[in-house]
């Protein structure tokens, strides 16, 4: 390891150059500076006493600390409940190998305030979830650098709650950064007047996969060639009884089927470690990609803090994404608000396509892949009446029956098999079956038209409404 002596900054640029250099862009107007935007020290004094919260300490979060803090916050505050593994340390760059197994949040936080002068940050080595209200309502900018949408549903939709329409005070943009490869976007989310996360879940949504058409007829790219050789060749040959991910044997072995395959069509680039990313579905992290999006949520967060220049949300932009897959690649848009939005819009979603058929457990499966739920683990409630609640362990007793049941009026079924309309194959709530008597599936009585109420132990203290609209 190098030392690090050779990246500390001259003293000569400690005391002087950059205080004078930020000065400038915070006190002097630019070509971008709204004419009615007063600048000047009263600016400074506000930003130093300003509050940050940045949401994650690993690849984005030590740039956005480190650049936060080289931008003149004083006040930082940081939360991530990861600690240190020795793969963070080729991008992660506050951390070192002696720091390995410390919490993230911590030695990120101390590193910072050592290099530079005046900045304070409190670290906290938590989950997001455990803080109360309060705490969210004491920043003035919360900006994440996250690698979970979970993570990133939850500060949103928190964010969004704590706005309260009377007092402008509780309006909190969030600064959301992510990355993906070589991929990554920044945006501003200004609660209730931009769109949120949830607006576009959707974008979010798991990709969707190559069609195995594709993989056994016409490979086009090295990865096709990998998923051909995990998919297929694998299933035919079985080198081994079960493919075990973590062992370098299978791997290679999957790799040199790919590499063949590749050959045959003439695809370059199969590589080992490109097997493996492939076949356990990680996406690389790069350290360039972290540098320019943080370098970007940290300019929105200067921009905020000092009105030196219009920010991302402010104007007709609320989205900016980048890529650096084919050469450099960036551009701004508006990405718009969804009037129903289950968490910042004012109308209900409708869910449409919704089968009365379905029992309750088909249709909680149902909203956990659909790409605008994505609520893997909901409790709902429909006018006033639990449907299924999770938890606590008594209510989830009570309310298991019903997962059996079906969404509308339930089917009268004939034991033959033969059914009044739909499926007839299904048990009846009374586990029935003798005879030639018609049996009954029950229902939940449930209409067309229905408001619902579904949470999700991911997202504590959050309801989201939805209209089912039956097929
Ligand atoms: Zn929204």
């Amino acid at each position: 390891m190098t030392s690090h002596s050779q990246y500390r900054p001259t003293s000569q640029a400690r005391t002087t150059g950059f205080p004078k250099y930020l000065d400038n862009v915070r006190t002097k107007k630019g070509p971008f500076t709204d004419p009615a935007v007063e600048l000047g020290p009263p600016a400074i004094e506000q930003m130093e006493k300003m509050k940050i919260l940045v949401i994650g300490a690993g690849g984005l979060g030590c740039e956005l600390l480190k650049n936060l803090a080289l931008s003149g916050f004083k006040d930082i505050h940081v939360i991530d409940m990861d600690t240190i593994d020795i793969s963070n340390l080729n991008r992660q760059f506050l951390f070192r190998k002696s720091d390995v197994g410390k919490s993230k949040a911590e030695v990120a936080a101390r590193f910072v305030e050592k290099r530079v002068r005046g900045v304070k940050i409190t670290p906290h080595n938590s989950r997001i979830q455990d803080f109360p209200d309060d705490f969210y309502r004491s920043f003035q900018i919360v900006v994440s650098g996250l690698d979970s949408i979970e993570a990133r549903r939850w500060i949103n939709a928190k964010l969004i709650d704590l706005l309260d329409e009377d007092n402008p005070q509780s309006l909190i943009p969030l600064i959301d950064g992510g990355t993906e490869g070589f991929k990554g976007q920044s945006r501003v989310i200004l609660p209730t007047i931009t769109s949120c996360i949830e607006c576009q879940l959707d974008m979010h949504a798991p990709r969707a996969a190559v069609p195995l058409c594709t993989l056994a007829s016409i490979p086009r790219q090295p990865e096709h060639c990998i998923e051909w050789a995990h998919i297929i060749a694998w299933e035919r040959e079985k080198p081994y009884p079960n493919l075990d991910k973590d062992d370098p044997n299978h791997i290679t072995w999957l790799y040199q089927r790919a590499l063949e395959r590749g050959q045959e069509f003439g695809i370059g680039g199969i590589t080992y470690q490109l097997t493996q990313g492939v076949v356990k579905n990680i996406i690389p992290a790069i350290a360039s990609t972290n540098a320019i999006i943080a370098a970007s949520c940290c300019n929105e967060a200067l921009k905020i803090a000092t009105n030196t220049a219009s920010f991302l949300g402010a104007g007709e932009a609320n989205y900016m994404m980048y890529s650096g897959n084919d050469s450099i690649y960036t551009y701004t848009f508006l990405h718009e608000q969804k009037p129903d939005c289950p968490v910042c819009g004012q109308q209900t979603k409708e869910l449409t396509d919704v089968d009365a058929n379905w029992t309750l457990r088909e249709f909680l499966e149902w909203l956990g892949v659909h790409p605008a739920a994505q609520l893997k683990n909901a409790s709902v409630r429909a006018e006033g009446k639990t449907l299924y609640m999770r938890a606590p362990k008594m209510l989830e007793e009570q309310t298991r029956g019903n997962l059996d049941l079906m969404l509308g009026h339930g089917l009268a079924v004939l034991s033959n098999g033969s059914a009044g309309g739909g499926d007839g194959k299904k048990v009846d709530a009374d586990g029935d079956h003798d005879g030639a008597a018609a049996v009954r599936i029950a229902g939940l009585g449930l209409e067309s038209g229905t408001e619902i109420a579904v949470t999700d132990e991911a997202f504590p203290g959050q309801q989201f409404q939805f209209i089912l609209r039956f097929k």
